[in-house]
């Protein structure tokens, strides 16, 4: 029968997590994806990216370890080995999800959905073959890689940072326009495999969103490993030739690279014909309420189409709120809905170092609170960093001074994307710094430095001058 109680429209983070959460509350839903599902992250974004980082990594971490003693001599990467193995582990996890929807017998139909008609009670879901009635819709359809102006796309030259990831050939040089946190992670793997990188960014800081001195210090770090980076500066064109592409800067400067990777930032998908009702948005993006509520009482929308904190962890975090406000209103049972603060989202850079960041920045926490207590404690201090030969970086914690609160922890490091769960859990359980100072860091760990930092608010770390 094609009648179900909720639609997902869009199998992303989003969209396959509110599926299995519905089902798992014994609602009757039904997902729609015209791909496969896992959407962007698992496809064409995080997961991808991330076995590249890792591929990365290990050859860079091979080429410095003589230090250590262990020689490897004649090491080199097989790029197209080193793709297949990213082709790999993304089939491994997409069809690991399709997988768990077949055992858990979840409706999810591979059809693009082109129209949704209101009707008098409900909606109907429309794709090329069939159509579905529904009560309630959750929209996941996620976003795209944006383009600007004369700044176009080709798919040969210059690339998006879905065309990257299918290079079958490492290019001598890459010129990445945007040092957004999707730029630096492709400048930083592409240079770890020994391509000549360089960055273009508008901004006065690439990844400016992150606390203004971890900023400065990744952008110093880049340099170290000779990526040249361009900030205030616009491509202003690009010029293509058979072997190259020339990009004309404001600074009438120009630069010359193999490829060129364009990463100005992601707009929302969402290209179905609406029947009958309109959706509201801003810049593009559907607006929604605090429970993901549309303009429309039955129509949610979540993810990166929201155009909230976009990342896969949010998209799936609104996901289970939706469920949560469908159960209470579908069934009357739970809690209904609850809150989520974007700003207490975990945020992860994988550049080489890494970034972790959750709460807010020092500049934004003065602005909210006034009077702020900050405690910083470096790698090169802590006895594990200096054991593994990655000291680089340091973790910076930043507290209310009139309550004692925890408001932001910033790490930049070897490990900064896996410890900031620390701090993420600190925030979201409003510790204070009374209670942290209580708090017993294993040794010799990384955390140590989370430990000191937090000492050093008060001027009382062990490990300092
Ligand atoms: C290179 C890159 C690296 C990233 N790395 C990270 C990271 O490390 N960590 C992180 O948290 N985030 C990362 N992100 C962001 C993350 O991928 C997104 O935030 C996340 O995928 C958004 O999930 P979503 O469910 O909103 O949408 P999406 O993942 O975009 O999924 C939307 C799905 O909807 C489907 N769809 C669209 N229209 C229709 C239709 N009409 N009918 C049927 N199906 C439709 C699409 O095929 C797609 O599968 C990265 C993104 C990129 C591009």
């Amino acid at each position: 029968m094609n009648k179900f109680e909720v639609a997902v429209i869009g199998g992303g983070p989003g969209g396959y997590t509110a599926g299995i959460r519905l089902q798992q509350y014994g609602i009757n839903a039904v997902v729609f994806e015209k791909a496969r599902l896992g959407g962007v992250c698992l496809n064409w974004g995080c997961i991808p990216t991330k076995a590249l980082v890792k591929i990365a990594d290990l050859y860079q971490e091979v080429k410095d370890r003589e230090q250590s003693g262990i020689f490897i001599s004649d090491t080199k990467v097989d790029f197209q080995a080193a793709m297949n193995y990213k082709d790999e582990v993304v089939e491994k996890l997409v069809s690991g999800i399709e997988y768990l929807y077949k055992r858990k017998e979840i409706p999810l139909i591979q059809k693009e959905v082109i129209e949704i008609r209101r009707e008098s009670e409900g909606y109907t879901i429309i794709t090329s073959e069939s159509e579905y009635k529904c009560d309630y819709i959750i929209l996941a359809t996620g976003s795209k890689p944006k383009e600007i102006g004369n700044l176009k796309f080709d798919g040969q030259q210059v690339l998006s940072s879905r065309d990257i990831l299918s290079l079958r050939e490492l290019p001598e040089s890459l010129a990445v326009i945007g040092g957004g946190v999707i730029g630096c992670e492709f400048a930083s793997i592409y240079q770890q495999l020994g391509v000549k990188v360089s960055i273009i960014e508008f901004l006065p800081d690439l990844v400016s969103m992150e606390d203004n001195e971890i900023s400065k210090r990744l952008q110093i770090m880049m340099k170290k490993r000779k990526i040249k980076i361009f900030t205030k500066t616009k491509v202003v064109e690009i010029e293509k030739q058979d072997d190259k592409v020339i990009l004309h800067l404001s600074n009438d400067k120009t630069i010359e690279a193999e490829k060129v990777l364009m990463s100005i930032g992601r707009e929302p998908v969402c290209e179905i014909k609406f029947n009958g009702f309109e959706l509201s948005r801003e810049k593009g993006f559907v607006t929604v309420d605090p429970e993901m509520r549309t303009n429309n009482k039955r129509i949610f929308a979540i993810g990166d189409l929201t155009g909230k904190l976009m990342l896969a962890h949010t998209a799936s975090k609104q996901a289970m709120l939706v469920a949560e406000v469908l159960k209470q209103e579908l069934r009357g049972e739970g809690e209904g809905s609850f809150s989520i603060n974007y700003s207490d989202i975990p945020r992860c850079t994988f550049t080489s170092p890494g970034i972790g960041s959750v709460g807010l920045t020092e500049e934004e926490a003065k602005e909210k609170y006034g009077e702020i207590e900050k405690g910083k404690f470096m790698f090169s201090a802590n006895g594990k960093a200096i054991a593994s030969g990655s000291t680089e970086g340091f973790v910076k914690v930043i507290i209310e001074k009139k309550t004692g609160l925890i408001r932001g922890m910033h790490i930049i490091g070897t490990e900064a994307v896996e410890m900031i769960a620390e701090g993420s859990i600190m925030i979201n359980l409003s510790a204070d710094i009374d209670k942290l100072k209580t708090l017993v860091f294993a040794h010799p760990t990384l955390s140590e430095a989370v430990g000191e930092a937090l000492e050093d608010s008060e001027g009382l770390a062990i490990h300092k001058m």
